[in-house]
């Protein structure tokens, strides 16, 4: 490649890693896939090192990605605080081993630890108290989130012993929290660790203890130079630190360890690859979410004879699992409208199978998006499984043959022709009378997550909205499904379930209708925070909109200045104020009766996470189940963990039971629910 061609892609490849290096730091919302981000970090870092003259001062190469907020003051670290070198494969592991041994010139023991997916945090104590815990920031300076970080359980504050010592770790959020937590997010976080490194810098630290987070201990620095990594772990156990269980140790005379910890795995060189293949198997049953592995040399008078260089250790190296990916091209691009508008450009790809799905449309965001990829229709393109399920274009790996075009969002509405408006990155249709936008409507609404209509699926709801049977939400309700006898599809059983199903749907709480009408920021939290605050009736709502009293909204703890005006302008609206009224005279619930202290029911299943599958004679629709629960301070899943206490079983009950099965969960069937209920107020 010519000179100056070097000389643009590096500085390309160093720009792009920049952006996404503060999407994923910075806004916790990553651009690209780790994968994708991975490639062209390796990519830069090959052709810096065989164009040194050509390395930008800046370089992403050259320093670890900062995650240095402005708004939270700065703290000086004591320690370096790095980020880690990576390899790919078993075999650049085992290089790497050889060649940290023949540049230590000894024999070593490596020891293998899980890599934990969360925020990297350094604690620091005092006289066996905690002082400061600060962020990794650029490595040299963090931020100082010490209330946040004590208000997590498992950090302690005070240690069996008055030391001073200085500790890393990472924190995270169990998985099956993140779901509980996420179901209640008006926009879903898309993985745990976007959720912990937002969490972590909020403002107020009470916002922070709301949220279950979680953490492993698995660095410790102190004056006692004669231990070994594996003895400073143990040490860290004693003084009352959470070290994962989860740990190998290798050597090639494996019968000189002595093991700290009996669950902690001692073998020769010879038997890594069998625990890298095994940890990798046992991802997917773990609590919470690793990205790959870490090897470490375990002998600390050699790690500081090694040192580091301006991005990691000499002394240790990251394994990173692979996720997914597959080539494709582009079909075409559709267009979607939401129900708030928002339009989304969605790529139609020839169906390619990914981790064992077959994926045959990505979304692609936003113009902005498409831009950063310069992608077309016809392109030959990169897919993956991002996190292993959303799936993500990575890249273009051909242009089509016109070369170079890049595909833009036309200006107009292609359900309704409006002109479309921009808001921030994305482009929305203002008009709402759009034809798609009141169709998302009346799907969200459906949906399992709001009115959950039992047998109502997005099939028949198509079929009825294209022939003009229901045009809005309250059609719902009045629509005569036995007018559909003899259309193909709508026997008589089908008509039956869903006309039960519809005015089943009518028994849904108040908490539950509202969000289900879509109105923006009005979600599942919104709403619960409302009627918290008193505003138990649809009434109340429309009263504060027509005094447009904005302050009383924001007083409520948790309502920002955007959610209330939001309030304001919608329940002065007619759209909204006749769809509440038809609704009301359908029989909706519009209204939550208070609940007085002799009427709290008993909180026997606090600290329980539940999970229900199947259907059931006395929950119809099954959410009414799920509202059992939690009236009784346990939580529901939509999964089924290893963290999950019972599985509340009904009939036809699938892959959920086989998977309780499995893991010796807990199965509740409806008749012993029931008693539970009965016994339990
Ligand atoms: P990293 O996250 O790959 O590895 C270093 C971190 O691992 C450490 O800071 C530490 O916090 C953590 N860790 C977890 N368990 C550990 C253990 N047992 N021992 C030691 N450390 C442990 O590196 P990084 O510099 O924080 O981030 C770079 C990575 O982040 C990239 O490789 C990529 O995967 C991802 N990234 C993605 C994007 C994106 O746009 N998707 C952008 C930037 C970075």
């Amino acid at each position: 490649m010519i000179k100056h061609e070097l000389t643009k892609e590096i500085r390309k490849l160093s720009d792009l890693l920049s952006l996404y290096q503060n999407a994923y730091y910075i806004n916790n919302k990553p651009l690209v896939s780790d994968l994708e981000y991975d490639r062209l970090y390796d990519r830069l870092l090959i052709l810096e090192q065989k164009n040194p003259d050509l390395v930008f001062p800046g370089s992403p190469s050259m320093r670890i990605g900062s995650d240095l907020a402005k708004d939270i003051p700065e703290v000086t670290h004591t320690i370096p605080v790095l980020s880690l070198d990576k390899g790919y494969s078993v075999e650049s592991i085992r290089d790497w081993m050889d060649k940290t041994i023949s540049r230590a010139g000894s024999n070593l023991s490596f020891v293998v630890e899980e890599k934990i997916d969360g925020v990297s945090i350094v604690l620091y104590y005092k006289n066996g108290i905690l002082d400061l815990a600060a962020t990794r920031g650029n490595g040299s300076v963090g931020n100082d989130i010490t209330d946040n970080v004590r208000t997590i359980k498992s950090v302690p504050l005070r240690l069996t012993e008055a030391v001073d010592i200085v500790v890393r770790g990472e924190i995270f959020l169990p998985l099956a929290k993140f779901e509980n937590l996420n179901s209640l997010q008006e926009i879903p976080f898309a993985n745990p660790r976007n959720l912990t490194a937002g969490t972590l810098r909020r403002k107020k630290s009470i916002d922070v203890a709301a949220v279950p987070l979680d953490i492993f201990i698995y660095e410790g620095f102190l004056d006692k130079g004669d231990m070994s990594h594996i003895e400073i772990l143990g040490y860290l156990k004693k003084l009352g630190f959470k070290v994962s269980d989860s740990l190998g140790v290798f050597s090639s005379f494996p019968d000189t360890i002595s093991n700290i910890n009996s669950s902690w795995f001692t073998g020769g060189f010879d038997s890594l690859s069998a625990y890298v293949e095994k940890q990798t198997k046992e991802r997917p049953n773990l609590s919470y979410e690793i990205d790959g592995l870490v090897i470490k040399v375990n002998e600390t008078d050699v790690r500081n004879s090694l040192g580091f260089t301006g991005h990691h250790p000499r002394w240790a190296i990251a394994y990173k699992f692979e996720s997914p990916e597959g080539t494709t091209t582009i079909k075409g691009i559709d267009i979607q409208v939401g129900r708030t508008g928002r339009i989304t450009p969605v790529a139609r790809i020839v169906p390619v199978l990914i981790g064992g799905s077959t994926i045959s449309n990505v979304t692609l965001h936003n113009q902005d998006y498409i831009n950063l990829l310069e992608l077309s229709i016809g392109d030959t393109v990169s897919v993956s499984k991002r996190g292993d399920v959303i799936p993500a274009v990575e890249r273009v790996v051909d242009k089509n043959e016109k070369g170079n075009t890049v595909w833009q969002i036309p200006p107009f509405c292609p359900s309704c022709k409006d002109s479309l408006i921009k808001k921030g990155a994305h482009l929305f249709c203002n008009n709402p009378q759009c034809p798609d936008q009141i169709k998302a409507k009346i799907f969200f609404f459906l949906g399992k997550n709001q009115m959950d209509i039992d047998n109502f699926g997005p099939e028949t709801a198509d079929f009825l909205i294209e022939q003009n049977s229901i045009n809005r939400i309250p059609d719902i309700y009045s629509f005569n499904y036995n007018s559909l006898e003899g259309a193909t599809g709508f026997g008589s059983k089908k008509i039956k379930l869903i006309t039960d199903g519809v005015s089943q749907s009518i028994n849904q709480p108040y908490r539950r209708v509202l969000p289900s009408l879509g109105i923006p920021e009005l979600g599942k939290k919104a709403v619960e925070l409302l009627i918290n605050a008193g505003f138990r009736d649809v009434d109340d709502l429309i009263q504060i909109a027509l005094e447009k009293d904005i302050e009383k909204l924001v007083s409520i703890k948790g309502i920002g200045e955007r959610t209330a005006e939001i309030v304001i302008s919608e329940f002065s609206s007619k759209i909204i104020l006749d769809l509440i009224s038809d609704l009301k005279s359908a029989g909706l619930n519009f209204r939550e009766e208070e609940v007085s202290d002799k009427d709290l029911l008993p909180q026997v299943f606090s600290d329980q996470i539940w999970c229900i599958t199947g259907s059931f004679e006395n929950f119809k629709p099954r959410s009414l189940a799920g509202d059992e629960i939690t009236k009784r301070g346990g939580k529901t899943t939509t999964s089924v963990t290893g963290k999950t206490n019972h599985l509340l079983a009904g009939d036809s009950a699938g892959s959920k039971l086989t998977k309780a099965q499995n893991l010796g969960t807990n199965i509740v069937s409806e008749n012993e629910f029931m008693e539970m209920l009965k016994i339990n107020g």
